[in-house]
């Protein structure tokens, strides 16, 4: 590593090396080169300008949309002796000339703006050698959190005299955001850097329950006081779900955009200093905050997008030790989500209908997330570009043993429904011909006669997810297609025929869980909760006896289904899910003993 780069980051942040991803940036955009980094929060993307800003003649601005950050941000780089400032709405008209004066006098190496004071006359004279955009992502129409103003960045550097270097930095951004970002921003054959998404210390968890209250009570009573945060969708969610908490003696703090400024500071301090060790709170609430134990995150509803989700699920386990991040997901969570997207918000115009577009894309693949049966790691890092592990063994889906489910019949259904909606010469999206086959009898199933055709209804036993896992192998082995468009519609491919003429018997690897409904929600009648509190705390004894998590003993799920069959004999035990030969053999005995106690 370059010595003078040693130096500096020494010098200034007090920082002895550079982390995976660091030097790259920086060695490029000391050549002059443009560069884009995609890095997760907590990277260290700061760094990747700060230093060469420093290195570098002249001035580094900072575009950057988090007015509330920025003052921090330059208060951070005084304390280091780093000649800075900012210029956002929050100044005084004085202090902003001021500010403008001391930058064109060369006074600072590092000035922060707003987006929207690009367009400002006064800026194109600052002697500006790089521009950074912190929160890149903005720029794309694609990403979770356009901002309009970030599109005059170009204009902006094309009006300045001598054209600067410039760096791009996101945390979250897909390829297709990625090359917005590139294009938007006209980057001049960048460097580009994708590292780090994988947090090995995180177990990813989907539970598909319509019992949210019960997969609640159950995820906080194996976890003691330790730190964590349940995500709701809505205000009023987490007024409820905290209020049910409380009174059953957890001591939860809430957090929303509908709260006195000084509950929501109160309640942020309670959690961070751990006199509360649970929040339950909105989305509002994380931005900037860095609580280190955080040992769980739960979200109690679906979010709008992966990159919202990985984010928020991301707040778990800064510190390195084993978090999990748990999303419980019911079907509604998809359309309550997907009527705020298409509805007008009460004081707002209607959305545009390529926003509403786009963000249903998003959520789709949220959607495909949760009900997926791969392994949730690799999901989530292709999501982001980056290469899975295949399975990765620390998730739901690889920790669930998988069989090969029969789905000849369920595929005739489909492949057939699809066919029925071609002949009427119609194509629609993979909720509608769900929503035929369950016979739904909502306006925009009935609206286009679905419900006159044969298949209409013929899928009412099976779940929606259940349907939508077929459908989505199907596509993905070209029995159907899947047409890009303004909507993606379902319709015919070639193979189409192989199910309905030739009626090709199909497989395909299914979690079992996802098959038998009766492992994953016990009724309550059949179901023991005493036992299962003792197998619980037998399994935390097992798990602490190898030193490995609980779940890699049994699942939870594995655990009920022993409340449910009582095996008394080590032949019945062989029966519960999730028992294979070495799970019988290592466990076998231990835990059909305390069955039969
Ligand atoms: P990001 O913007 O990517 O979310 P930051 O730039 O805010 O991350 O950095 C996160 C933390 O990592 C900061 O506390 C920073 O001091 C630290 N950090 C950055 N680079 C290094 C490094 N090379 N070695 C040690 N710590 C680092
Ligand atoms: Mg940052």
């Amino acid at each position: 590593m370059d010595n003078e780069i040693l130096r500096v980051i020494k010098k200034y942040f007090g920082l002895a090396s550079l982390r995976q991803g660091q030097e790259g940036v920086i060695n490029a955009i000391l050549a002059g080169r443009d560069a884009a980094a995609v890095m997760p929060t907590g990277a260290g993307k700061s760094l990747c300008y700060q230093a060469p800003a420093l290195m570098r003649q002249g001035l580094t601005v900072v575009v950057s949309p988090l007015i509330s950050l920025m003052k921090d941000q330059v208060s951070a780089l005084s304390d280091a002796r780093i000649p800075s400032a900012y210029l956002n709405s929050s100044l005084s008209f004085p202090d902003y000339q001021r500010t403008l004066a001391k930058a064109s006098r060369g006074e600072f190496k590092i000035l922060y703006i707003a987006p929207e004071r690009l367009r400002r006359e006064e800026i194109r004279s600052l002697p500006i050698t790089m521009a950074a955009i912190d929160e890149a992502h903005c720029i794309s129409q694609w990403g979770h959190d356009f901002r309009p103003s970030y599109l005059a960045i170009d204009g902006f550097i094309r009006s300045l005299p001598e054209r600067p270097v410039i760096a791009a930095f996101t945390a979250t951004a897909t390829p297709r955001v990625r090359e917005d970002i590139i294009q938007n921003l006209n980057l001049h054959d960048p460097y580009v850097a994708v590292t780090g998404f994988n947090r090995e210390n995180l177990y990813f968890e989907v539970q598909r329950t319509e019992r949210k209250l019960a997969a609640i009570e159950d995820a906080l009573k194996s976890r003691g006081n330790k730190s964590g945060i349940i995500y709701c969708a809505t205000r009023k969610a987490v007024d409820a779900l905290s209020a049910f908490l409380r009174k059953r003696g957890v001591k939860a703090a809430r957090y929303h955009a509908g709260m006195e400024d000084a509950e929501r500071q109160k309640n942020q301090e309670d959690f961070i200093r751990d006199r509360k060790p649970l929040m339950v709170a909105t989305s509002a609430f994380g931005m900037g905050i860095d609580k280190a134990n955080v040992s769980f995150v739960i979200h109690y509803n679906m979010p709008k997008n992966i990159e919202s989700y990985y984010q928020e699920a991301g707040r778990a386990g800064r510190d390195g030790k084993q978090a999990d991040c748990i999303l419980l997901y019911s079907p509604k969570d998809a359309a309550v989500n997907r009527y705020l997207i298409t509805a007008p918000a009460p004081d707002r115009d209607a959305p545009r209908p390529e926003t509403v577009r786009r963000n249903l894309a998003l959520l789709e693949a949220m959607t495909e997330y949760a009900c997926s049966q791969d392994c949730l790691r690799s999901r989530l890092l292709s999501y982001f570009g980056e290469e899975g592990p295949g399975r990765c063994g620390h998730c739901s889906n690889c920790a669930a043993p998988f069989e090969e489910a029969d789905i000849t019949i369920a595929s005739q259904k489909i492949v057939s429904c699809v066919y029925r909606i071609e002949a009427l010469g119609k194509r629609f999206g993979k909720n509608l011909v769900i929503g035929a086959l369950r016979g739904s009898r909502s306006r925009r199933v009935l609206g286009p006669g679905l419900d006159r055709l044969s298949t209409y209804g013929i899928m009412r036993d099976t779940g929606p997810d259940q349907i939508r896992v077929i459908m989505d192998y199907l596509i993905e082995n070209q029995y159907l297609t899947l047409l890009e468009g303004e909507y993606p519609a379902l319709c015919l491919a070639p193979r189409s025929k192989e199910i309905i003429i030739d009626r090709k018997p199909l497989t395909m690897p299914m979690a079992r869980a996802a098959q038998i409904p009766a492992a994953s929600a016990p009724d309550e009648a059949g179901f023991d909760r005493a036992l299962f509190g003792r197998l619980k705390a037998l399994r935390s004894e097992a798990a602490a006896a190898e030193g490995k998590p609980p779940f890699m003993v049994f699942p939870d799920a594995s655990l009920k289904d022993m409340c449910v069959k009582k095996p008394q004999t080590l032949e019945a035990f062989t029966q519960v899910f999730g028992v294979g030969a070495a799970k019988l053999k290592k466990y076998g005995g231990l835990f059909v003993a305390a069955i039969k106690e």
